[in-house]
């Protein structure tokens, strides 16, 4: 019962992901009544339910037909299962991964520090679902979510990780320049070209959450998913060479791994290195 309610809440909010993600890179206020992209109707509150409208309106718009994207009830749908696994789920499979190996759920779910926790959690993923999909379809990761995403990271930072308070922020400022850094370097040496700025920033944050170590196995993710996307691209023909892939959704995918399965990867790593 309670898994069911935390996933409605979960899919509610993704329905909010989802206007975050058409309206911040088009500059566009987030309040007001949602309109259609091609006619510029007002949409009816009966076709806003999330996942069901889609289902029901079958994948197309009541005012001019038009296809309405998946991304709406793919972002409902995962928003939902995040929100699940972040609430619901036992602790073990789940870790954030640091230097020290603490752990990120070892707090009950209803200590203060546990409810405390899993807060910023949900934050942290809310913003990483808004970058993963407003990277892949407008090429733009929009400051304010990066800036939300840092401040939702302090408090996880600061629960989980051991030590006085101020060497854990010094410690996690100097994990984000050292991760940020070769970011940073294609950025610049290729003039925006492979990187934009927000990859930058991006990956800064995902140094301060992880720790430099498990920050570069997450960029290694990063370019080894973006590099079999890319590849598969290629070979379906689906596009040329020269177009853009954003980096940003596979920062996302590398960040998200070492979050919740640092101790899998880590056991991974031990497993190549014995053979
Ligand atoms: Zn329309």
């Amino acid at each position: 019962m309670t898994t069911l309610f935390v996933f409605v809440i979960g899919i509610a909010i993704g329905s909010f992901l989802n206007v975050l993600i058409d309206r911040l890179p088009k500059g566009e206020a987030i309040t007001g009544r949602s309109h259609c992209d091609y006619c510029r109707k007002k949409i009816l509150w009966y076709d806003l339910i999330p996942v069901f409208s889609f289902l029901i309106l079958h994948g197309k718009t009541r005012c001019c037909n038009k296809k309405l994207s998946f991304q709406y009830p793919l972002v409902e749908i995962i928003t939902g299962i995040s929100f699940t696994f972040i609430i619901v789920i036992p602790n073990e499979v789940r870790n954030l991964a640091t230097e020290g190996g603490v752990k990120l759920f070892d707090y009950a779910l209803l200590d203060p520090s546990g409810i405390a926790l899993r807060m910023t959690m949900l934050g942290i993923v809310s913003c990483l679902i808004i970058i993963f999909f407003s990277d892949l379809r407008y090429h733009l990761i929009s400051d304010y979510i990066l800036l939300a995403l840092f401040i939702f990271s302090l408090p996880a930072v600061a629960l989980a990780k051991e030590g006085p308070l101020l060497s854990i922020l010094f410690n996690s400022l100097a994990s984000g320049l050292i991760v940020a850094l070769p970011i940073f370097l294609l950025y610049y040496l290729s003039r925006e070209r492979a990187m934009g700025l927000g990859d930058v920033y991006l990956s800064a944050i995902i140094g301060f959450i992880l720790g430099w170590k498990s920050g570069y196995i997450a960029l290694y993710i990063a370019f080894v998913t973006g590099a079999i996307y890319g590849i598969s691209l290629l070979l379906l023909k689906n596009r040329k060479l020269k177009s853009r892939i954003a980096f940003g959704p596979f920062l996302v995918i590398g960040l998200v791994t070492m979050l919740f399965w640092a101790d899998k990867i880590y056991g991974l790593i031990d497993m190549i290195y014995k053979y």
